[in-house]
């Protein structure tokens, strides 16, 4: 074994992970699994309610996403998408995961909404990805691949290949995943920079919580309904283009279908308002009117944790703290590469592998994901 992978028995854990939303509780569970004595803190409970993972869709959608999101983001989106199964395979409990594509569909009202859509992505995506899993479908076609909407709408694009999984047990089974491999997790334990805990290198994966050592992270509110609605089946998340921002209707296990999310700046974590639950209400009717009948089990907001330039970032502060944050509005599409990442970064400041800034930019450089990394300082995304 390597000095790495020996457990400190006593004294210090050899990782802090503060924050157990999703990245944390990943960040943690990874290490744990490599040998490392991790200890984590988290404000709220094991549910996870406090992260914007909680409120999250959980959609895995790197090609649609290329519309609004530039190629480093797609590309960890595409090799994420392979590594959850994995992921999902190792841990205690199940999550429900899926990867049959996704439906983009639009009104003819909105119909200019439909080449933007394609221009961008085919502009953003690889062209490899975008020509083997952009296609089109027309009339019968689009009616055969989702029977439920059949003759509701003329055209639409079935993007291949793209997944979903339930967010909540994703959380639920990380937080068993962390009890089974021994990290010692501390619930309902605020850590901010007057009381950090000791360990001998940290990895902040606060979120929004971690506003007061990363100045340039802002929020972003997204708001989301959730409802049940049996007798609606359909069998992949459908997006519907709109000229406000990208809509969809995510199906889950048991009837429950996530219909989100509104895009607004700033951190109000004021309840939903009238005008956006009427928008994403109207939406899901406008797709099915069966969703008239269906039963609001929530209506909830959360702040999506967002650097200036919309990019993730791990921010070493050139001592033994590392900083995983700027997950925006892709933090499930692409936490396995981030955490991937963060765990080689972290095990390269224990080991003292990374020292300075000689070192580090070494370490930048033989990564395939080096432009995620900074060190603070260097790193003020303009
Ligand atoms: C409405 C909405 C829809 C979304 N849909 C999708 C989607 O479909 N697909 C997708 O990939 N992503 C989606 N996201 C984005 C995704 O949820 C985030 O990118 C992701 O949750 C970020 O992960 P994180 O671990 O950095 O932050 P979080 O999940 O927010 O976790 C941060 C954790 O840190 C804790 N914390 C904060 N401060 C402190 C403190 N001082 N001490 C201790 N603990 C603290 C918090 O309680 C929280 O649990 C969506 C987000 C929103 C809001």
């Amino acid at each position: 074994m390597s000095r790495a992978h020996q457990r400190s028995a006593g004294g210090v854990p050899d990782f802090a992970v503060l924050g157990g939303g999703l990245c944390g509780r990943l960040v943690a569970w990874r290490l744990a699994g490599e040998g490392h004595r991790v200890a984590l803190y988290e404000r709220g409970g094991p549910e996870g309610g406090e992260a914007a993972a909680w409120v999250a869709a959980a959609m895995l959608a790197p090609l649609a996403e290329a519309a609004v999101a530039e190629l480093l983001i797609t590309e960890l989106g595409v090799a994420s998408l392979e590594s959850w199964p994995r992921i999902l395979a190792e841990l205690p409990e199940p999550v429900f995961f899926q990867r049959n594509g996704t439906l983009v569909v639009w009104h003819s009202a909105d119909r200019t909404e439909a080449p933007l859509f394609e221009r961008r992505v085919r502009a953003n995506a690889p062209r490899s990805l975008a020509d083997a899993n952009f296609v089109a479908l027309a009339g019968a076609q689009l009616d055969a691949a989702e029977p439920a909407l059949a003759g509701r709408f003329a055209r639409g694009w079935l993007l291949a290949g793209e997944g979903q999984l339930d967010n909540r047990q994703a959380l639920a089974a990380l937080a068993a995943g962390l009890a089974a491999r021994g990290v010692e997790t501390h619930w309902h334990t605020t850590v901010d920079e007057a009381n950090p805990p000791s360990a001998r290198v940290t990895i902040d994966c606060r979120g929004l919580g971690a506003k007061a050592a990363l100045p340039g992270l802002r929020g972003i509110r997204g708001e989301v309904a959730r409802v049940h609605a049996p007798g609606i089946t359909l069998t992949r998340p459908v997006r519907l283009l709109h000229p406000r921002y990208p809509l969809y209707i995510a199906p889950k296990e048991n009837d429950v279908f996530v219909i989100g999310a509104t895009e607004i700046e700033g951190e109000d974590r004021s309840p939903v308002s009238v005008r956006s639950a009427l928008e994403l209400l109207s939406a899901a009717f406008a797709v099915h009117p069966a969703f008239g009948e269906a039963r609001i089990l929530e209506l909830n907001t959360q702040c999506r944790p967002t650097l200036p330039d919309h990019r993730p970032a791990l921010i070493w502060d050139s001592k033994a703290t590392l900083r995983v944050n700027g997950l925006y509005r892709h933090g499930f599409m692409i936490a396995p590469e981030v955490a991937d990442e963060a765990v080689r970064v972290a095990q390269a400041l224990l080991d003292a592998r990374v020292t300075d800034a000689d070192s580090f930019e070494s370490l930048r450089r033989a990564s395939r994901w080096g432009e995620m990394l900074h060190a603070q300082g260097a790193h003020e995304p303009a």
